[in-house]
């Protein structure tokens, strides 16, 4: 099994770091209330002839984090600085020089439901972008889901909860179930919404558009950096607006982002092939473009970077 399943030897858990084996918890945990976050480190080369990791937007996901915990009225008894020494101490302590995923996770603790567990768990990942333009790209072909996404009147995705990753799971079950790579949801009024674990972006005659917050999606960080570079550093116009499955079909590009699936090409959604190229030309430049910025060449993104060591 990968480490992503286990955790790396070492997590935060309430204060210490301990082997990620000994971080236990009772059986009767109210699970269902939890919340969590997905962040990635990037490796920095050359800093001084050797790597250095980056925390990338560090505040934009905690600042998340505090979001989810007041939707589910959960108090978080750290400081952000304080997860983030915590953050960094975990890292530091399992010794990595690898690309590090960090998802801190809380909940209410069953002995005590007014106080909360908070643990970070953290283990290295392969990234899709960069050198390895196999990956990159790889076909992937995708369904629009059965499932729609969770209103944001029922259970607000725009809260970082596991419950809401339920809704994901039965979409990917389908999607595997019927031999596809993934799957794409719409939102309550049939509107496209987002992926199982990421926003999605089209392009259409050289506009890329994206759907609203009220698509029932996740305040992505992701989408918002893209949001920001495409038109300010690329020179590509951006709409967010309503998408219709039927427009989805006719787009000449369309791609994932968000913090675990980075950037992801789709070659097709319900066996329609989207465009004539792929990955799209747009996506590739947004691609490589974001990991420039992921990996602290872009200058002017570098504040958005923090180091870890
Ligand atoms: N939507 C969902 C449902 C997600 O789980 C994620 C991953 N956090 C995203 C979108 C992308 O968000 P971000 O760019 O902040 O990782």
């Amino acid at each position: 099994m990968s480490a992503a399943f286990h955790g790396a030897k070492y997590c935060w858990m309430n204060g210490e770091v301990v082997e990620t084996k000994d971080a236990l918890v009772s059986a009767m945990e109210p699970i269902h209330l939890g919340i969590f976050e997905g962040i990635k480190a990037y490796v920095e080369e050359d800093v001084l002839g050797k790597g250095r990791l980056n925390i990338f937007r560090w505040k934009a996901h905690v600042d998340r984090l505090w979001r989810s915990a007041v939707v589910c009225g959960l108090k978080i008894p750290y400081t952000k600085d304080e997860l983030l020494e915590a953050t960094r101490k975990t890292i530091r302590r399992n010794g990595f020089e690898t690309n590090v995923y960090i998802q801190p996770r809380i909940w209410p603790r069953a002995d005590a439901p007014e106080n909360v567990h908070v643990v970070i768990p953290v283990w290295p990942f392969d990234t899709l972008l960069g050198r390895d333009n196999v990956r990159f790209s790889k076909q992937r072909k995708f369904i629009v889901s059965s499932w729609r996404r969770i209103a944001s009147d029922a259970l607000p995705p725009q809260s970082k909860t596991w419950a809401n990753y339920a809704n994901c799971a039965l979409a990917l079950r389908e999607a595997t179930r019927l031999h596809y790579d993934g799957a794409m949801f719409l939102d309550n009024r049939g509107f496209v919404s987002e992926g199982t674990g990421a926003c999605v972006m089209t392009v259409r005659h050289g506009e890329v558009v994206t759907p609203p917050v009220s698509a029932s999606i996740l305040e992505s960080v992701t989408r918002d950096t893209l949001l920001e570079i495409l038109p300010a550093d690329l020179g590509v116009p951006v709409a967010v607006r309503d998408i219709t499955r039927v427009e989805l079909y006719a787009s000449d590009e369309a791609f994932l982002c968000g913090t675990g699936w980075e950037i992801t090409p789709l070659t097709s959604v319900d066996d329609i092939s989207l465009g004539d190229e792929y990955p799209g030309a747009v996506t590739r430049r947004v691609a490589e473009y974001y990991t420039e910025i992921l990996t602290g060449r872009v200058e002017k993104y570098r504040k958005q970077l923090t180091p870890v060591l």
